[in-house]
């Protein structure tokens, strides 16, 4: 348990300011539970929501396959490093590995001992599969593929069978690459919840690796989201003692990665991809090629001329936020909904107007989402406090402008996921990032070693009341704003970032006007 929310916290960071910022207003209580798991896992995923659906579903193609039998390069379309764009530090690392498969004897004759096995991780969807099979295929050897998930089954040895003889396949076939995806799922800290099974084919995974030699032209790789929760056994040398990071690209990669993949689209004049990419903040790779992917849909659908910037802007918030449906709430419902957004509109623009709004919506989108509101945050390397405590204003607003408008009795379930998400950043602040309190203790490693972490939740109830009664008096005083961009929400239903900014700061520079 205290892992899980370990892991949670640190991704309501990820999703705070790596991701893109959406507030979603929930429909109802009873989608709650599942969906403050779902919406935690678009955190997790650094602000995409599609590429879970996307991945997984790439991810079971590959196992199906590869247990069946190994995958071999022949037998798939080759694939080498021009079809990786950005990666290029990755691809140096494994430029080494390519040299090495094409000759292997001329590393044995000079005693060079080659790494057993290379550890590719990062977010889900950055290439790293990708980058496998382009070793292989650059090397022009056989590609032999499972995925952890394969290796864990429910009967003892079953997962050592396995792994033995995948291994005796790649023997056979001389030299070769083999990839090990998710190896999470068999190589996890033996602390938690340790199985009998996981740890037989961890074992024979391990004794597999030690039995090759130079000579032999064997590269096992692996690839795993999370680096942290790996066995260190995993990781000592002569096992997987390489290790690269395949990180979320950056915007001139983003514009690397949509351009290799624009490669084979056609575009209407009015499309402009570096637009695109400074937009697509926290974008993976994967996301970004689904997006591209699903906007050429929307132009096949239609067959009149190339892809557009309207079919670009469309699949954008069909990435992120899931397609709009229909509005089926009530004409109450809509007012409460759009004072909601507005809220968390207005809270952005006045406490962090660097990051740009994008949509405000009272449409229904994905994932029981009642309305939302997308905003683009500046790209940044650091976070400070204060940005820690701007971001839980934002995401307080939608509760605070329900109390203003409607009061008490009025509140709804729709902030559920926004308090959760304050509660998670709160929680980083007191328990780890010494930000709350005294600067210099991690009260959370301090209960590592000295059990019960004294009056944390405390702190953060304080913290979170104190900001919470700053949001409020700031939508207060600047109830005409939230007024103005609520009543235009409700007959509009949906806003683009350009038109809820300009109706935000006319009503803003009204009010300094009336002031003066
Ligand atoms: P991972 O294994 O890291 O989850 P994948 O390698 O499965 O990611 O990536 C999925 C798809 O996303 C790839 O097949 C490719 O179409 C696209 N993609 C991801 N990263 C890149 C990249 N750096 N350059 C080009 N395409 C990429
Ligand atoms: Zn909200
Ligand atoms: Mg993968």
């Amino acid at each position: 348990m205290k892992r899980t929310s370990a892991i949670l916290t640190s991704l309501a960071i990820a999703l705070a300011f790596g991701g893109t910022l959406l507030s979603f207003t929930i429909e109802s209580a009873a989608t709650q539970r599942a969906l403050i798991a779902q919406i935690l896992v678009f955190a997790a995923l650094g602000g995409v929501i599609a590429s879970t659906a996307l991945r997984s579903r790439s991810g079971r193609a590959h196992a199906v396959g590869a247990v069946r039998g190994a995958i071999t390069a022949a037998q798939r379309q080759s694939c080498n490093f021009s079809n990786v764009a950005a990666n290029e530090q990755a691809i140096e690392s494994l430029m080494e590995l390519k040299d090495y498969l094409r000759q292997p004897s001329k590393y044995a004759r000079y005693g060079a001992r080659m790494p057993r096995g290379v550890l590719l991780y990062g977010p889900p969807g950055t290439g790293k599969t990708l980058l496998a099979r382009a070793l292989a295929g650059e090397a022009g050897v056989p590609f032999f593929a499972l995925s952890g998930s394969d290796f864990v089954e429910k009967y003892v040895g079953v997962g050592a069978g396995r792994v033995r003889e995948l291994f005796k396949k790649a023997r056979k076939a001389g030299r070769c690459v083999v990839f090990i995806d998710e190896i999470d799922a068999l190589g996890r800290r033996r602390d938690d919840a340790s199985s009998d099974e996981r740890d037989q084919t961890l074992n024979a995974l391990l004794s597999e690796m030690s039995g090759f030699y130079t000579a032999d032209g064997v590269i096992v790789l692996a690839a795993t989201n999370r680096l942290e929760a790996l066995d260190p056994a995993l990781l000592r040398p002569g096992r997987f003692d390489r290790q690269i990071e395949v990180g979320l690209p950056d915007r001139a990669q983003r514009l690397c990665i949509l351009k290799l993949h624009g490669e084979n689209k056609r575009f209407e004049p009015d499309v402009n991809l570096e637009e695109l990419a400074a937009r697509t903040v926290s974008f993976s790779g994967a996301s970004l090629e689904s997006l591209l992917n699903e906007a050429a849909m929307l132009a096949a659908m239609r067959d009149d001329g190339g892809i557009g910037k309207r079919d670009l802007e469309t699949a954008f918030f069909k990435t992120v936020a899931g397609a709009d449906r229909r509005i089926t709430a009530t004409m109450a419902e809509r007012r409460s909904i759009a004072a909601h957004e507005s809220g968390h509109a207005l809270a952005s623009r006045l406490l962090s107007p660097e990051n740009r709004l994008a949509r405000v919506s009272i449409l229904p989108a994905g994932r029981g989402a009642a309305g939302y509101n997308l905003c683009i945050p500046a790209e940044r390397v650091m976070v400070t406090k204060r940005d820690m405590e701007r971001q839980i204003c934002v995401l307080l607003a939608g509760r605070a402008a329900e109390q203003l408008c409607f009061g008490d009795d009025a509140l709804t379930a729709g902030a559920s996921s926004d308090i959760a998400r304050a509660t998670d950043l709160a929680a980083a602040m007191v328990t780890e990032l010494g930000m709350a309190g005294a600067p210099a203790v991690s009260l959370k490693a301090l209960s590592q070693r000295c059990g019960a972490q004294q009056g944390a939740a405390k702190q953060c109830e304080e913290l979170l009341d104190g900001l919470y009664a700053q949001t409020r008096s700031l939508l207060q005083a600047h109830i005409g704003a939230l007024m103005a961009l609520s009543e235009t929400l409700i007959k509009a239903e949906a806003l683009t970032g350009e038109e809820a900014t300009a109706i935000l700061d006319r009503a803003l520079s009204n009010e300094t006007q009336k002031s003066a």
